[in-house]
C-alpha cells in the first residue's frame, strides 16, 4: 500500500513516529493507503523549514510570486484526471463532481490569487494640509492552515493560495480521511520548482499534528476549516497565543421557497443544494421552508426526484451520490436517523442503507433522505448532520420563514427562491447569514466576503480579506513641514 510521507523542505520524508493511519476508500470500505500519523517533532520540522524560508519568499517580487502560482494551477489542470480519480476514491464523491467542482476550483484559486497580487495595493489618506499617512502590509511568517474531508483539495488550496502568494509560507494539515491529493499537490510544488520550505505538507491528525500546529510559537496565524466543536477547541488554544484566527465552521442552512417561485428551477436545484457530494458541503440547504400555497406540489415533485438520484459507484458517471466519507461519519449520520424514528418524524424518501453490487458493499452509502413534520426545536432542526439529509417544512407568512430560518445557533448560508425583487431584498437582509443566494445556489465571486456568522465561524475570506489575514498592515503618519 501507498506511504503518503510527509513533506518538508521540499522533499518527502517518513513522520518521525515510523507510525501510519490506514486510510480507507469509502465505496469499498477497505484501506487503500497508508498516512503518516504525524507529531509535534515533525510539525517542529515543518515549521523550522517555512521559517527558514520566509527570508528568501517574503522578498521574491510578487511577479515572481505569481509566476509559480500559475505554473502550479497549470500543473493541476494537467492533472485533472488523477487528482480526481484520487478525490474521489479518498473522499467518496463521484468523479465527475470531483473534477467539475474540487479541482477546477483548486486550480482557479492559484490563479486567483496570482492575479490578486499583482493588483493589490496600500492605502494613503491626507489629513488636510498637516499630514500624510500610509498603509505598509507585510506577510506575517509562518501561516498554520488546517482543512477538513469534504472538499479536500478545493479547501486546502484557498489556504495556500493565498497564503504563499501575499509572501508567507505555510505549513498545512489536510484531513487525516483525505490526504491523497494533498500529497499529489506536493509533487506539483516538486515539479513546478516551488522553492523548498515554502510549502510544508503535515499528514496526521487533528489532536496530534493539528494540535501541535495551531500551539507552535512560530506559528502567527492559523487558518481553521471544519467542524464548529473543533473550531472551539482551536480558538481557545490559539487565544492565549494572540495568534491571527480565521474559522470557517459548520452550518445548517435554511432554503426558502416562496410560492412565487419558479418551483421547476427551485425543486432542481435544491435538489443538488439537498445532496451534492452526499450532502456534505457546508453551504448545503438542510432545512426546507415550503410557502403552503405550492407545498403539496413542491414536496411530491422534491421527493420523486430525490428517490431518483442514483446512490452507487462513484466512477460512474451517472452517479449523483457516492458514500459518506467514514464508517464513524455514516455511523453518525444513522444516529440522527434513529432519533428521527424515536421521535416519530415522517420519513417521505430514503432513511436506508442502499444494497448494492459485492464490492461496494461494505462502503458507507446511504439513500437520500427526506424528513417532513420536524419539531423546530428537534436535534434534526438543530444540529448539523452532514450527510444527505433534508427536512421540508411548511409556513405562512415571510415573518415565520425569516423567524425559522434565524432559529438555530449556525449562519454560514442561506437560499431564498422568489420572483418578486422586493421580498428578495427585504429577506434576505433580514436572514442571519454570511451568504444569501436568491434564485441560485453555490454561486461563488471570490473577489467578495465569505465566511459565517455566529456559530459558523469568525473571519471572512476573499480578495481584500484574505489580503488582510495574511499581511500585517503597520500605517506610518508623516506631519508635514
Ligand atoms: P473537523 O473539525 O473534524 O476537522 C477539520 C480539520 O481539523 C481536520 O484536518 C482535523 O484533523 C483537524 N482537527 C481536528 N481536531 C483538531 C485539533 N484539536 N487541533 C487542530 N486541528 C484539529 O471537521 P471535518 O473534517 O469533519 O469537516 C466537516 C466540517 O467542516 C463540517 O462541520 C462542515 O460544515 C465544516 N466545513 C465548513 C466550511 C466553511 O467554509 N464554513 C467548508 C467546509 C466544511 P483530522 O480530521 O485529521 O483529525
Amino acid at each position: 500500500m501507498n506511504k503518503l510521507w510527509n513533506f518538508i523542505n521540499g522533499e518527502f520524508v517518513p513522520p518521525q513516529s515510523e507510525k501510519y493511519l490506514e486510510s480507507f476508500n469509502p465505496a469499498t470500505g477497505k484501506p487503500h493507503l497508508l498516512v503518516s500519523d504525524s507529531d509535534e517533532r515533525d510539525v517542529a520540522l515543518a515549521v523550522d523549514s517555512a521559517k527558514t524560508a520566509f527570508t528568501d519568499w517574503s522578498r521574491t517580487k510578487a511577479e515572481e510570486r505569481a509566476k509559480f502560482l500559475y505554473r502550479i494551477a497549470d500543473l493541476i489542470d494537467e492533472r485533472k484526471v488523477k487528482l480526481a480519480e484520487a478525490e474521489s476514491a479518498d473522499q467518496g464523491k463521484p468523479v465527475w463532481l470531483a473534477s467539475q467542482m474540487d479541482i477546477s476550483r483548486a486550480s482557479h484559486n492559484f490563479r486567483f490569487f496570482a492575479g490578486t497580487i499583482l493588483h493589490s495595493h496600500d492605502r494613503a489618506t491626507r489629513m488636510d494640509q498637516t499630514a500624510f499617512n500610509y498603509t505598509s502590509r507585510k506577510p506575517l511568517g509562518v501561516a498554520g492552515l488546517i482543512s477538513p474531508w469534504n472538499l479536500p483539495l478545493y479547501l486546502l488550496t484557498w489556504k495556500i493560495a493565498p497564503a504563499i502568494a501575499f509572501g508567507n509560507t505555510a505549513v498545512a494539515k489536510p484531513s487525516e480521511f483525505t490526504s491523497h491529493t494533498a500529497y499529489l499537490l506536493c509533487e506539483i510544488f516538486q515539479e513546478a520548482e516551488l522553492p523548498n520550505g515554502v510549502v510544508n505538507m503535515i499528514f496526521g491528525t487533528g489532536p496530534r499534528a493539528g494540535q501541535a500546529l495551531v500551539t507552535h510559537p512560530d506559528v502567527p496565524l492559523i487558518s481553521f476549516t471544519g467542524g464548529t466543536t473543533t473550531g472551539r477547541a482551536i480558538a481557545t488554544a490559539a487565544a492565549p497565543m494572540f495568534k491571527k484566527l480565521s474559522l470557517e465552521l459548520g452550518g445548517k442552512n435554511p432554503n426558502i421557497i416562496f410560492d412565487d417561485a419558479d418551483l421547476e428551477e427551485a425543486v432542481r436545484m435544491s435538489i443538488r443544494s439537498s445532496f451534492l457530494n452526499q450532502g456534505e458541503i457546508c453551504l448545503c440547504g438542510s432545512r426546507l421552508y415550503v410557502q403552503r400555497g405550492i407545498y403539496n406540489e413542491f414536496v411530491e415533485k422534491f421527493v420523486a426526484q430525490a428517490k431518483a438520484l442514483k446512490v452507487g459507484d462513484p466512477r460512474e458517471k451517472d452517479t449523483f451520490l457516492g458514500p459518506l466519507v467514514s464508517k464513524d461519519h455514516l455511523e453518525k449520520v444513522e444516529s440522527f436517523l434513529k432519533h428521527a424514528r424515536d421521535e416519530g418524524i415522517q420519513i417521505l424518501a430514503g432513511g436506508n442503507l442502499p444494497k448494492l453490487s459485492a464490492e461496494l458493499a461494505n462502503g458507507y452509502f446511504l439513500e437520500p433522505t427526506v424528513f417532513a413534520g420536524v419539531k423546530h426545536v428537534s436535534r434534526i432542526q438543530q444540529e448539523e448532520i452532514f450527510g444527505p439529509v433534508v427536512s421540508i417544512t411548511p409556513f405562512d407568512t415571510d415573518e415565520e420563514a425569516i423567524e425559522m430560518a434565524n432559529g438555530v445557533t449556525y449562519g454560514l448560508s442561506a437560499t431564498v427562491w422568489t420572483k418578486s425583487l422586493q421580498r428578495a431584498h427585504t429577506v434576505a437582509e433580514e436572514l442571519h447569514a454570511g451568504t444569501v443566494w436568491v434564485n441560485t445556489w453555490l454561486m461563488r465571486d471570490l473577489r467578495l466576503p465569505f465566511g459565517g456568522v455566529k456559530a459558523s465561524g469568525l473571519g471572512r475570506e476573499g480578495q481584500e480579506e484574505s489580503f488582510e489575514f495574511f499581511t500585517e498592515a503597520k500605517t506610518i503618519c508623516i506631519k508635514h513641514g
